[in-house]
Order: structure tokens, then sequence, then C-alpha cells
């Protein structure tokens, strides 16, 4: 069993190719088949290598590796010339001649009394030698076949018109370069896109006419945008890198993009072993799927909490040289990590918080130090008490906390808020005596210092 991903670089990985590629790498694996990749670039003007190497980073950052290719249709253009050929000596082709400015007429009539805008044949039995080629698409019958998903789909050959498969100047198009490539990849599930679907009967002719077999063919709904239009990028970020470089986990969002048009009872949550084990092309929806943001940020948060440390770290790496992190000369990173991962709801907002345990800072956030630096008294206790503390341990640095609060009669929200304030420079910091052990005594008493001097300053 052989099923491939197939897109023009044109731009970079987006959210519909990454659910294709993604359905169809599945696919593959359940059957112990292969995963080809090819990278259709036969439209030279609007293929760009940085496109290229876009799909590439997002195809491995996913981790969706293909077992053959990456093989580019422009390496393969013999191959095409030699099968168009071959359709033109059998008769199943012809070159047509036909002007633009006909074309246009032709389509401008045809529009007018509200038919279907289609070529006429004019060129089809003049036996010429040059222009663009047309394949001969049959005239009667109707071309039939099973979708894996959308079911039986029928249309009539008369619905069809003698489409352009080469260019005047011999370069060949989409619908005879993917003919020729599947057949020869020994392709046998085509899982793309439902904007394929009408592609789908021409191709089956020249499948036909070609005397090859067919390949099963699984076309995917649509991706809506929260207002049911299609997902574009006035919905939000639309390239899969984009979610890397807002903080999402690969796994976190390979299941979000199962779940848009695959379900699976209610189950919300699925390692990709399990969706290996479960999926099913005919448990895939009919209908468009809509694109939730908010479920996609639930879904990372909840990998980001049971994410194994080691990997957590490993997909840190990319943010922490982002915005240039430094984490050596400061706590075991290990036990940072552990500690913010029930807090956060993105890789980004973990490194924004890995910050305060690694980098001094110059100034509180000024709203809130003037509601919270307010009684230097109890800052000043707990300051005293902890320099004096023996051991820097959380429960030790509890304890004096407590005792800061018994000694002046105070709950300990007036004493933890300014030390959680004092501690982050922003106020996001959890358990605070965990976070000061893990912040360490230097830094921690030089904070609370520059708590006191904000309170003096303030009072001059
Ligand atoms: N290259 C086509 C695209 O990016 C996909 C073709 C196919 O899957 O058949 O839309």
């Amino acid at each position: 069993m052989k099923s491939r991903f197939a897109p023009s670089p044109t731009g970079y990985l987006h959210i519909g190719g990454a659910r294709t590629a993604l359905f169809a790498w599945v696919w593959a694996k359940k059957n112990t088949g292969k995963f080809v990749l090819r990278i259709e670039d036969t439209d030279r003007e609007r293929s760009t290598q940085a496109s290229v190497d876009a799909i590439l980073d997002g195809m491995s950052w996913l981790g969706l590796a293909h077992d053959e290719g990456p093989f580019y249709q422009t390496d393969r253009f013999d191959r095409y010339k030699e099968i168009i050929q071959q359709l033109l000596n059998k008769d199943k082709a012809y070159y047509c001649e036909c002007s633009k400015e006909r074309l246009q007429i032709l389509r401008d009539e045809l529009t007018e009394k509200g038919e279907k805008a289609k070529y006429d044949g004019c060129c089809r039995d003049k036996k010429l030698s040059s222009g663009v080629v047309r394949f001969k698409n049959p005239l009667e019958g109707l071309v039939t076949f099973k979708d894996a998903v959308k079911g039986s789909i029928s249309i009539g050959n008369k619905e069809l018109d003698d489409l352009i498969i080469a260019r005047s100047d011999g370069t060949p198009t989409y619908n005879l370069t993917v003919v020729v490539d599947d057949h020869d990849m020994k392709i046998d599930c085509v899982i793309r896109g439902d904007d394929h679907i009408n592609n789908t009967p021409r191709q089956i002719n020249l499948y036909q006419a070609l005397n090859w077999s067919l390949p099963e063919f699984a076309h995917l709904p649509m991706i809506l945008g929260s207002d049911g239009a299609r997902l574009s990028k006035r919905h939000g970020a639309v390239s899969v890198m984009t979610y890397r470089d807002e903080g999402f986990l690969p796994e976190a969002l390979l299941n979000y993009l199962v779940r848009l048009g695959w379900s699976y009872g209610d189950q919300e949550v699925f390692s990709l072993d399990e969706i290996v084990e479960l999926f099913e092309l005919k448990n895939i929806n009919k209908a468009p799927a809509s694109f939730n943001q908010e479920k996609l940020l639930w879904l990372n948060q909840e990998y980001i909490k049971v994410a194994n440390i080691e990997h957590l770290i490993d997909q840190l790496a990319w943010h922490l040289k982002h915005q240039s992190v430094d984490v050596s000369g400061g706590p075991k990173f290990e036990m940072v990590v552990e500690h913010l991962q029930e807090r956060s709801k993105t890789l980004v907002e973990m490194t924004d918080g890995i910050k305060m345990f690694y980098q001094d800072f110059e100034q509180f956030d000024d709203k809130l130090a003037q509601k919270q630096f307010k009684d230097a008294q109890s800052i000043e206790l707990l300051l005293t008490k902890l320099t004096a503390l023996d051991e820097w341990l959380a429960d030790n640095i509890k304890d004096q906390i407590k005792q800061v609060c018994d000694e002046l009669n105070i709950g300990f929200g007036k004493i933890g808020q300014p030390f959680r304030l004092a501690l982050s420079g922003n106020g996001n910091a959890g358990n605070i005596d965990i976070v000061a052990q893990l912040v360490g005594r230097k830094r921690t008493l030089a904070r609370l210092q520059m708590a006191l001097d904000y309170i003096s300053k303030s009072s001059d």
C-alpha cells in the first residue's frame, strides 16, 4: 500500500495541506505501507525553493517522515513527454491551435446562454502538429467512481471537455503529471482535498486511455474558519510553522488536525499510535470541519501537562534560542521546566516563565508594584529571615513566610503577593516557595531588596 502527499511549492505548508499529509501518512502506516512525498513544481513561475524548504521543514517539524521521495516533477519532464507522445500516437490526444481570443469568445457565448464554459473540440479532427496538446475526452458515457469519503460519484462525459495536457511550450499540466506520477509511483490511495474532486473524472479518463489501473480516491472535506468561510489568513495563522513559533507542540497540532474531519466516538486526545490504530477512511466526515483556535490551545496545554521533561526540553530549544535565553548558570533546567509544565498553555508562555530563573530584570511592572509594594515592614522582615536561612529549600522558605505572617499578624496574601511580584517582576509565578528555591538565594534576596528600594523611592 502506498499513499502520497503532493504539495505544490507555491507557499508555506498550511493547515489544510498538513491535514492532508497527516491523513495520507496515517493511512500508509496503518496499512504497513509507504508514504511518498512528491513536490509538484511544474508551475515554474509560482514554485520557489523557499516554499519547497518551508514544506520540508513543516513536514519534518510535524514528524511526518516520508518513506520515498521527495520526488520533484521538474525532474520527470522526459517521462511526461513520453506519455503525451504515446497519447498523440494512439489518437487519444491532439494538437490544438485555437487562439486565446477564439476561446474567450466561445466562453462568453456559452456563459451568455447559461451553459458551462467548455472547449468545443474545434481542432479535434484537424490533425495539427503544433500548439497545445489536448486529451480526447470520451464524448459519451459516464465516469463513475466510489470515493472513500464522499461515496459514489458519477459525471457524464458530456460535462467534461478536452483538457489541455501540454502547453504550447511542451510543458505538461497538472492533470497529466498527477496521473503519470501516481501510476509510476504505484500509489494505491490518493488522499487529497476535495478542491480536486472535479479533476478526478478527467484523471480517470486519462488512466483509462493509458490502460492503467485506478487508485482508490479519498477526498477530504474543506476546513472552514470560525465564520464558516474557507480557512484563510484572515482567520489567523494558517502556516504550520507559525504554530511552532507560537509555542505549539507538534503532537498537539497533529492531534488537533486529525480531529478536523475525522472522529472516533467523542474521544479528543489521541496519541499518534492510537490514531494509526483507530483511523479508517470511512470515518472521515463528509461535511466541512471548522477550525477552532481555542480547542487547539486547550489540547496544547493538555499535551504540555503530561509531556515527558526531556521531550519538552527538546521542543523548548528553538524558543530559547529564538528569544536568546541562556539557561546555563542558574537552577537545574529540568526542575524549572517541571515547575512550569502545569501552568503553561504554550512553549512561548513557558519560555517567558523561564526567564525569571536565569535573567535579572531592571524594573517591576509598575502598575502591580504600586499596588503591592506598600508595606516595607513585612518585606524587610522576610528579607532578614531569608538572609539568615541555613538551607535554601522550598520548605524552609515557606516556614519563614509563615513566621512573617504570624509575627506581624497578617494573612498570607499580604506578603505572598508582594513576594511573588518581587521574584518575577510581573507577578507571573507559581508556588512562591518553590520559585524562590529555584531562583536561588542570591537573586531572591537581591529582588526583595529591589522591592524595598522601590517602596522607599516612591515614598520620597
Ligand atoms: N499539487 C496539488 C495541490 O497542491 C495536489 C494534487 C493532488 O493531490 O492530486 O493542490
